[in-house]
């Protein structure tokens, strides 16, 4: 059954895991629509800048053609001699490079040869169909990849005349294309590209830049297009991308964090049931451990006072099994009252040079009865020259009873121990070994946990309240030292309690 405290933890949990999943999937489908719409916009946005950059480049260009052609008209209107008049308007229009005017009969009025080779590429464009094209349409057509147009005017004598020229590159880059699209206000590149899809002019160098869209220019710069770039990592969709990491990443990090909370919660749910259990344990385990010695106590002062047992050794032996239940009490009080100590913070420790051997001894001593009407094989090892440690000798000494008790306890058919101290890396190690049940590795790290008893068949029958190796590892540490365990199921153990050696 759930405590009130891990129900709550749980409710909790939901409250905050519902609200922050659904967050998380709107936030999720409303930033993928956002990045869907935002291209959309920013494609349009841009197509309609293209289209009107597009026709500011023709109306410019339009305007300045349009203004050389008014001035030619007005050139050829000049009595006298129109030729020079020509000239003056052709030295004042660097966008023309070069003129001629052809006579209705396609005879060459001016100048009055053809120059270079440009017979070759004015003379098929003056020829009839292409003038019947600029007499039908009235005004000037664009014709020879943007380069030639043709338009016609009149001579002062009413006569039709064409006017064939040719655009120069370098003034069209420089005073139509410059001026009209290097003045627009956009982070984008814009370039005019030719048939071919070369470069004519561009804002910018385009470099890795991608290209969002193209327009097509119409009657001014036919086969010419408009082309917009975006500079890599500058589009809105890379920006709505970076957009969409951050917020996935935040959105692991709060699922990652939900995660931790809920698996933290449920240890903490779990270790308080445990722990209950394990209290719960406790408490009838000490009980237990309380009542069989004084029953044992009671049965043999009993049967002492009656004066029934009159043979002198038995009654002996009687009365030491009363002093050793009463000890194996008191250790057990003491170890209670020590352990409620420690948890209470209120436990204490006096220091004192102590010299290890009788330690060592005197502690087993108390066990020689157990040991011996259990019929184990004792072996104690304590290297001659131990410095004299400083130590609690009381706490060090409950310590190794706790050790040497469990030694007793949890051993089998194979009934030997073992109890050896030495210097190894300068600190003092009192190992007590058994060759008992063992313990799985997997318990090795927990039972020196409090409350803790490895699997119930293997402790069962074995009285205990699972606080001893809890405090002697309590007993370490406050030396400065620790205590470990090596030890292999069927095959027995081995602990070892460190202690520092101090200064010496
Ligand atoms: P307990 O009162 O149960 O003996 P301890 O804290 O002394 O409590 O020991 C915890 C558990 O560790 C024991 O229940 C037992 O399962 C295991 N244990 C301790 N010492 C030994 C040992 N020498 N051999 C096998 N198991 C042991």
């Amino acid at each position: 059954m759930w405590s009130p405290s891990a129900r709550f933890s749980a409710l909790a949990l939901l409250a905050i895991v519902a609200p922050a999943t659904i967050v998380a999937v709107l936030g999720y489908v409303s930033i993928r629509q956002w990045e869907v719409s935002s291209e959309l916009l920013y494609r349009e946005q841009a197509r309609d800048m293209a289209a009107m950059a597009a026709e500011k480049v023709e109306m410019t260009l339009r305007r300045a053609e349009d203004d050389f052609l008014d001035r030619l008209q007005a050139a050829l209107r000049t009595e006298g001699s129109p030729g020079r008049a020509v000239d003056a308007v052709l030295a004042g229009s660097p966008l023309i490079r070069r003129l001629y005017l052809v006579g209705p009969r396609g005879e060459l009025l001016y100048p009055r040869a053809w120059k270079e080779s440009d017979a070759a590429l004015f003379g098929p464009l003056v020829s009839e169909p292409a003038l019947r094209k600029v007499e039908r349409s009235g005004k000037r057509v664009v014709i020879a990849e943007n380069q030639i147009c043709l338009a016609r005017l009149t001579e002062r004598g009413g006569e039709p005349i064409v006017v064939a020229f040719l655009r120069d590159g370098d003034t069209l880059r420089r005073e139509i294309l410059e001026t009209t699209l290097g003045a627009l206000e956009s982070p984008t590149i814009i370039a005019v590209l030719d048939r071919e899809g070369r470069t004519v002019y561009s804002r910018a160098p385009i470099g890795d830049a991608q290209r969002v869209l193209s327009v097509q220019f119409r009657d001014t710069l036919p086969d010419w297009r408009l082309a917009v770039y975006q500079t890599p990592g500058a589009s809105p969709r890379q920006a709505v991308q970076r957009q969409v990491m951050f917020f996935t990443g935040a959105l692991g990090v709060l699922v990652a964090v939900i995660v931790a909370g809920i698996v933290t919660t449920w240890r903490l749910m779990r270790r308080e049931t445990e722990m209950a259990r394990l209290k719960s344990d406790f408490v009838a385990n000490v009980s237990h451990d309380l009542k069989t010695p004084l029953s044992v106590i009671r049965m043999f002062g009993e049967t002492l006072e009656m004066g029934r047992v009159t043979d002198e050794g038995r009654r002996q032996e009687y009365y030491r099994v009363i002093t050793r239940e009463g000890e194996r009490l008191t250790r057990l009080i003491d170890n209670v009252l020590d352990f409620s100590r420690i948890e209470g913070g209120r436990q204490t420790y006096r220091m004192t040079l102590t010299s290890v051997e009788p330690l060592v001894r005197g502690t087993l001593e108390t066990f020689a009865y157990p040991l011996a009407q259990q019929g184990f094989k004792v072996e104690v090892s304590v290297a001659p020259d131990l410095p004299e440690v400083a130590m609690d000798a009381d706490a060090v000494g409950q310590a190794l009873a706790n050790l040497i008790d469990n030694a007793i306890k949890y051993s089998a058919d194979d009934r030997a121990l073992t109890v050896d101290a030495r210097v190894v890396d300068g600190q003092l190690v009192i190992a007590v070994t058994d060759r008992g049940l063992g313990i799985a590795p997997e318990e090795q790290a927990k039972i020196f946990e409090k409350f803790y008893r490895v699997g119930r068949s293997d402790t069962q029958g074995r009285r205990g309240s699972g606080v001893g190796l809890a405090l002697v590892r309590h007993i370490a540490e406050a030396h400065g030292g620790d205590v470990t365990v090596e030890s292999a199921p069927g095959e027995g153990s081995r602990f070892s309690l460190r202690l520092p050696l101090g200064r010496s």
